[in-house]
């Protein structure tokens, strides 16, 4: 088990993306600017894809021109092709995350083109990125199993980590698009991984969809993942979408982390206040639980409740 983990908060991006009402720029900016002052230092800050397909994440340059920049913070983007690495490399990206996903359909329905398509692209983006020694990131989206079709083979997300691997990427993150992922899974995979990359570090990303977001942080621990995406208030999903659900909670992340004696560097306080705050910015609550119950030693008054026998 890694003594400590680092965690990458994606709610700005994942978080917000699907959501119908806009989310007002300052807000977005707010939130990363809060969650920083709480401790995190990465960031899934936004994504340059088409205003068209995501219009919540429209305003990826003005956020990142907001955003408070603090030593050693990294605010990394998704970036779907060449126009999009340029554009964030000019809104001062700190790092260009690529995306394809380890089940042909899934990458169709997605990105509308093939997953050979896809990592063809992925080329030209790495020698931008090269070129301008902003660092790159490569994540694979339905890395646990995909809805149209099932079951993915561990051999295709390996050979999509080799390819990033190849491209000279520093992360890879393992995406469990729709919460397909069990522990059996998560430790086959990660260890598969480090068994082929050596020293790449692997990020785990996972949504709460099946309730196993946590056991699966567990399993990856146990295989020696160190890096994991999350979203404050377990953000994520659309609320006018059945069964898409949430991102795994930062704050029950590091809640679980801590009580088992990890570092995070985090002020589980400060996280727990921000996803209260951003419950009132959004009008409507986030489906995280420590939030509600409080941190498991938390004292509550003996007058808060009146006892069964009265
Ligand atoms: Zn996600």
């Amino acid at each position: 088990m890694p003594s400590t983990v680092e965690i990458v908060e994606v709610g700005p991006r994942d978080g917000l993306q699907a959501r119908p009402d806009f989310v007002a720029t300052r807000d977005k900016i707010a939130l990363i600017d809060r969650l920083a002052a709480a401790g995190l230092r990465h960031f899934e800050a936004s994504s340059f894809v088409s205003p068209r397909a995501v219009p919540q994440l429209a305003d990826a340059a003005e956020v990142l021109a907001g955003v408070t920049r603090h030593d050693g913070m990294t605010l990394s983007v998704l970036v779907p092709n060449l126009r999009g690495a340029e554009a964030a490399i000019a809104a001062r990206a700190d790092a260009l995350v690529m995306f394809a996903s380890a089940s042909e359909t899934h990458n169709i329905k997605n990105v509308n083109r093939s997953r050979a398509d896809s990592l063809a692209g992925f080329r030209d983006i790495a020698e931008v990125a090269r070129t301008r020694g902003v660092p790159l990131h490569g994540a694979i989206a339905t890395a646990f199993g995909c809805p149209f079709e099932g079951e993915v083979p561990v051999s295709e997300v390996v050979r999509i980590a080799c390819y990033y691997a190849d491209l000279g990427v520093r992360r890879i993150t393992l995406g469990d698009t729709t919460g397909m992922a069990t522990p059996r899974l998560v430790r086959e995979r990660v260890r598969a991984l480090r068994t082929q990359l050596l020293d790449l570090p692997v990020a785990l990303h996972f949504h709460n969809t099946r309730g196993m977001a946590l056991v699966n942080v567990a399993a990856g621990l146990e295989a020696g993942a160190a890096h994991f995406e999350s979203a404050i208030g377990g953000l994520g999903g659309c609320p006018f979408a059945p069964g898409a659900t949430g991102n795994l909670c930062t704050e029950d992340l590091v809640h679980f982390l801590h009580e088992e004696g990890i570092e995070t560097g985090l002020d589980l306080d400060a996280l727990i206040e921000t996803a209260r705050w951003f419950e009132g910015v959004l009008g409507a609550p986030l489906p995280g639980q420590v939030v509600r119950a409080g941190p498991r030693l938390a004292r509550r008054g003996t007058d808060e409740v009146a006892t069964a026998t009265g």
